[in-house]
C-alpha cells in the first residue's frame, strides 16, 4: 500500500507516523499518508516565515510565471489527480475531472492576478501632501481545507496567497489528504522556492492550535463547517488574527410559475445532486410556486430516478458514495424526520447495500418547514420540496436561515430577477443557473456562511494588507 508524503521546507517527506485513507465506495483503506506533530508544524512556520522574506520580494510577474508552470504541471497529472479524488472522496470521475480542470483555471487566473496587486494615488486634499495606498502581502498563511472538493478548495486559497506574495502551510482534511500530497509533488516539480508552500497533515486541533497561537502565522484561511469556523473565531480573538471563513450553507431554490420549467428542473438537479449533494452551495430546500408544483415534481422525480448511482470510478456513475457512515446516518435521519413531519416520499429514501456508502437520490414532497432538512445542511442527495404562493413569501422563507452562502431562483421576469438579487441574503445567487461558480467571480457567504471572498479580482484581497503612505512634499 502506497504511503504519501507531506511537504516540509522543499522536501517531500515520509514521516515515521502515518495514517490510513479509505475509499468510501468500498469502505476500505487503500493508502496511507505521513503525519506531522505540533513541533513539525512550528518548524514549518519558521521555514515559511524565512521563505516569506524572499518570496514577498519576487516580482509579481515572476511569481505568476511559477504559478503558470504549476498549473501546467497539475494539468499534466490531471488523470492521476482526478482518479485519486474519486478514490478518496467517492465522487464520480467526470466530476473529479471537472474539479481538476477548475483547479488549473484557478492557478492560471491567479498567475495573471499576481502582477496586479495594485495600490493607488489618492488626489491630495491639502497643499504639501501626497497620499499613496500600497498593498503588501500579509505574511505566512495557515490554510485549512475540507474533504468535499479536496483539491480545488485548497488551491482556491493557495493560488491567491502565493500570487499576493504570501507563503502557505496547507492542512487538508484527514479523509482526503492524498490529492494535496500530489499537488505538493507538482509544487516540488516546478521548483517553487523551499518553504513557500508546505503541506502538513494530522491532528486538526493540534495543527489548528499552532496556526492560532504561533505569532508567525499572520492569517488563517479556512473552508469547512460553521461549527469549526466558530472555534477558530474564538481562538483567533487572542491575537486578533485575521480569518477568512468559507463555512456551511443551506441554499434555497425558488421556482416561480413563470420559470422555463425544464430549465428549472435541470438547474435544480444540478444544484442538488452534483457532488452527491455534498457541496456547500448544494440546493438544500426547494420552494415551488403552487400552480406549477405538481408538474415540477413530476419532472424532478423522473430525472432523479434516472440518475445512476455507483462507484465513482465507473464512468457511468452520476451519484457517487457519501463520504462515510456518519454522512449516511445523517441522510437517513433527515429523510425519516421529514416523513414523520408529513412529507411524501416520491423516490429514493434508502441507503443501498454495501460495501460503500451509497444513498438513493431522494425527492420529498410537502416537506414541512420545521423538518431538519429544511433547517440544517443535509449534505446528501435528498431534495425536499414544498410550495409557496407569493414572491414576498418566497423571499422571506429563503432568508429565514442563519446561513447565506448561495441561493437559486428560476424565473423569466427581469424585474423579479433584480428584486431577488437585491433582497436574497446570499453571497452567490444563481438565476436560471444551477452552477453559479466561476473563477473570475467572487465566491463566499453572508451571515453564518462566512467572512471574505475567494476567487475573482477579490480573491487576493484577503492576503494583502492595505497601507496608507502620507508624503510631505514642498
Ligand atoms: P470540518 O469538519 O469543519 O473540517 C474542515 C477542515 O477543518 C478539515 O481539514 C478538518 O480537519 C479541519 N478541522 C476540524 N476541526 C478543527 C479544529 N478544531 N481546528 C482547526 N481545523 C479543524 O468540515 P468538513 O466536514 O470537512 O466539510 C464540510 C463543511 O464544509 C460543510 O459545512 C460545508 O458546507 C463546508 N464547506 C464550505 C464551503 C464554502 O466555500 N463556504 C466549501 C466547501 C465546504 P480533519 O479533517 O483532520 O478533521
Amino acid at each position: 500500500m502506497k504511503t504519501y508524503p507531506v511537504y516540509l521546507n522543499g522536501e517531500l517527506t515520509i514521516t515515521e507516523k502515518t495514517f490510513e485513507v479509505s475509499n468510501p465506495a468500498k469502505g476500505e483503506v487503500f493508502a496511507r499518508i505521513s503525519q506531522v506533530d505540533r513541533e513539525m508544524v512550528a518548524q514549518a512556520m519558521q521555514n515559511a516565515h524565512a521563505a516569506f522574506r524572499l518570496w514577498r520580494n519576487v516580482p509579481g510577474k515572476k511569481r505568476g510565471e511559477l504559478l503558470r508552470q504549476l498549473a501546467n504541471e497539475v494539468h499534466r497529472r490531471r488523470d492521476e489527480l482526478a482518479r485519486l479524488i474519486t478514490l478518496e472522496n467517492g465522487k464520480p470521475l467526470s466530476q473529479s475531472e471537472g474539479e481538476v480542470t477548475m483547479t488549473v483555471d484557478h492557478l492560471t487566473w491567479f498567475a495573471e492576478e499576481a502582477r496586479r496587486g495594485y495600490g493607488r494615488l489618492v488626489p491630495n486634499q491639502v497643499e504639501g501632501k501626497r497620499h499613496l495606498v500600497v498593498k503588501t502581502p500579509i505574511g505566512v498563511v495557515g490554510a485549512i481545507s475540507p474533504w468535499n472538493f479536496p483539491l480545488v478548495l485548497a488551491v482556491r486559497k493557495i493560488a491567491p496567497a502565493l500570487a499576493a506574495g504570501c507563503t502557505v502551510i496547507l492542512k487538508p482534511a484527514s479523509k482526503t489528504p492524498l490529492c494535496a500530497a500530489v499537488f505538493a509533488e507538482c509544487v516540488d516539480a516546478v521548483k517553487l522556492p523551499k518553504g513557500v508552500f508546505q503541506l502538513v497533515t494530522g491532528s486538526a486541533s493540534e495543527i489548528g492550535k499552532e496556526f492560532l497561537k504561533n505569532p508567525l502565522c499572520r492569517k488563517i484561511t479556512f473552508t469547512g463547517s460553521t461549527e469549526v469556523g466558530k472555534k477558530l473565531i474564538e481562538g483567533a480573538a487572542k491575537q486578533v488574527k485575521p480569518l477568512s471563513l468559507e463555512l456551511g450553507g443551506h441554499a434555497p431554490v425558488l421556482v416561480f410559475e413563470d420559470a422555463e420549467l425544464e430549465q428549472a428542473v435541470e438547474g435544480t438537479i444540478l444544484a442538488k445532486f452534483r457532488n452527491t449533494g455534498q457541496s456547500c452551495i448544494a440546493a438544500n430546500r426547494i420552494y415551488v410556486q403552487r400552480p406549477i408544483y405538481e408538474s415540477f415534481l413530476k419532472q424532478l422525480v423522473e430525472k432523479a430516478r434516472a440518475l445512476k448511482v455507483g462507484d465513482g470510478i465507473d464512468p457511468r456513475s452520476q451519484i457517487g458514495a457519501l463520504i462515510d457512515e456518519e454522512a449516511m446516518a445523517k441522510a437517513a435521519e433527515h429523510v425519516e424526520d421529514a416523513l414523520r413531519g408529513g412529507a411524501r416520499l416520491l423516490c429514493g429514501g434508502q441507503r443501498l447495500p454495501g460495501p460503500g456508502y451509497f444513498f438513493e437520490p431522494t425527492v420529498l414532497a410537502d416537506a414541512p418547514n420545521g423538518a431538519l432538512c429544511m433547517q440544517e445542511e443535509t449534505f446528501a442527495p435528498i431534495a425536499p420540496v414544498c410550495t409557496f404562493d407569493t414572491e414576498a413569501e418566497a423571499i422571506e422563507r429563503a432568508n429565514n436561515s442563519p446561513f447565506g452562502l448561495s441561493a437559486y431562483a428560476f424565473t423569466r421576469d427581469l424585474s423579479r430577477m433584480f428584486r431577488l438579487v437585491e433582497n436574497l441574503e446570499a453571497g452567490i445567487i444563481g438565476i436560471n443557473d444551477g452552477l453559479p461558480t466561476a473563477t473570475q467571480a467572487p465566491f463566499g457567504g453572508v451571515k453564518q456562511s462566512g467572512w471574505g471572498r475567494e476567487l475573482g479580482i477579490e480573491g487576493m484581497d484577503g492576503f494583502l494588507e492595505t497601507k496608507h503612505i502620507s508624503i510631505g512634499v514642498s
